[in-house]
């Protein structure tokens, strides 16, 4: 029987990334409140939010401190905008923070309003920059199939997934993909990790030689993959991915839209895996999602080329009403100094192994083919057989059917496909995470004895 809130839901919403045939018929999920990792729905149960929303509620729920900045900006100003030269304390402010603390020399900070609208920019800034610099025909970006890079035009096609492109005409032309790097689900058979990154670093010089590597401009990664299903890089991955972009004079992107400030137990997913980025992306974690912020951080090369170009056409034509909103930098300074003071990365640095030791006992159940994690970020894929790694079929939805289960044993986390994710708020200490797993656990075995009535197994 569906709630009267679940049923005017049905009647007015479409809902993003939702069976909307299903949806008509299960109704949603409607949540009302939270505290610390806890969320609350409209009948008072309680769920530990295994995902920190999506990738972003790094502070939790109800933090006092961010929900007083907040209010305070509001009253004082709730809006300005920083078109044609305006500009705003907490702007200016949010801006020198992320300089200070950048993995990689960074010059200037371009504000957006989503982690879509940010990857956006990134690939028009190429394309302008190139333009700019005389050499138009250095406009094609590489991507990764199952990287995920937003949903609008742009960022939808570097997104590697086929529901993002499939009826949507996309991607767009001069936006191609390379192998995606899972080792347990591409490795040949014995195949170290470390050959296994040789091979698809070999893949990408050659997309880059048939293409001409005067038409390629950038790269753009994940540091970890997390739409795609919480997928780790492989040992030597980005070492040899960053000697081939080099070689080449390709722009590395590095999009830090889940694993910015703290997620892989460093500020920056960048530092953790050695990427050599040019220019990083920004959104969730930085305002802890109380607010809808994003930012592009740029090098020195790629600011002066702005610059030269202003001097001679006149306005950098691009940004949106809400970039550097005042709010939202207000409460990403208040963000980024809780971090610090908290020390949210050294918190991160001691629960992550007991986070990593309940995965892996996760890979012990009859029903998981391998369990990885990092930091607080990580995942289980759900096989049919542990031993050929065989997948289940698509269409029976195994890993979609473990997270009801999880629903119910009171825990929220995502299925993509057979890969399922936790991503928890940064917050959490070790009880919680015990308890987070001891909860997927019951939902692991309600899957199995499912799977076995099914006829799955
Ligand atoms: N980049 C990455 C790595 C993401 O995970 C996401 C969203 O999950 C995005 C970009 C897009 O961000 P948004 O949903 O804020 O547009």
């Amino acid at each position: 029987m569906l709630s009267n809130l679940a049923v005017r839901d049905i009647e007015t919403l479409v809902h993003p990334y939702t069976n909307l045939a299903t949806h008509r018929e299960v109704g949603p999920l409607v949540l009302e409140s939270g505290k610390g990792v806890y969320v609350y729905d409209t009948a008072g149960k309680e769920y530990i939010e295994g995902m920190a929303g999506l990738w972003c509620t790094s502070l939790g729920y109800s933090n006092q401190e961010l929900i007083e900045t907040a209010t305070e900006q509001m009253k004082k100003l709730p809006f300005t905008h920083i078109f044609g030269g305006r500009s705003h304390d907490p702007a200016i402010e949010l801006a020198e923070k992320l300089k200070e603390i950048a993995p990689v020399p960074i010059s200037k900070v371009f504000y957006g309003a989503s982690g879509s609208d940010a990857n956006d920019t990134q690939v028009k800034i190429v394309w302008y920059m190139n333009n700019a610099l005389g050499r138009p025909q250095k406009k094609k970006i590489i991507s990764r199939l199952k990287g995920y890079h937003g949903v609008t035009v742009a960022s939808a096609s570097l997104t590697g997934l086929p529901n993002n492109h499939i009826d949507f005409d996309l991607p767009l032309p001069g936006i191609m993909h390379t192998s995606c790097p899972h080792h347990y689900r591409f490795a040949e058979p014995g195949e170290s990790e470390q050959d296994f990154s040789s091979r698809l670093a070999a893949e990408l010089e050659d997309m880059i030689l048939r293409e001409g590597p005067d038409t390629v401009a950038a790269f753009i990664a994940e540091p970890v993959m997390g739409a795609g299903g919480a997928i780790l890089p492989p040992e030597g991955y980005f070492e040899k991915i960053n000697a081939i972009l080099a070689k080449y004079d390709i722009l590395f992107i590095s999009d830090e839209v889940i694993t910015g400030f703290g997620r892989t137990g460093n500020m920056f997913g960048t530092t953790t895996y050695g990427m050599k980025a040019d220019t990083i992306s920004l959104a969730k974690q930085i305002t802890s999602a109380y607010f809808p912020l994003s930012a592009v951080m740029l090098s020195e090369q790629v600011y002066d080329v702005l610059v030269d170009q202003s001097r001679k056409i006149g306005v950098f034509g691009h940004g949106n009403t809400y970039a550097g909103h005042p709010v939202g930098c207000a409460i990403a300074v208040k963000t980024l100094e809780i971090y610090q003071r908290e020390k949210i990365v050294e918190h991160v640095r001691k629960v992550s192994p007991t986070f990593v030791k309940r995965l892996e006992k996760l890979g012990e159940h009859p029903l998981v083919g391998e369990a990885r994690g990092v930091g607080l970020i990580g995942g289980v894929e759900l096989v049919k057989d542990k031993q050929t790694k065989a997948p289940f079929e698509a269409k029976k939805g195994v890993g979609a059917k473990s997270v009801v289960f999880a629903q119910e044993e009171g825990l929220i986390t995502r299925a993509m496909g057979d890969r399922v994710a936790f991503c928890p708020p940064l917050i959490i200490t070790e009880a919680e995470i015990e308890e987070m797993f001891n909860r997927y656990e019951r939902a692991l075995n309600k899957t199995l004895n499912w799977a076995k009535a099914e006829g799955l197994l």
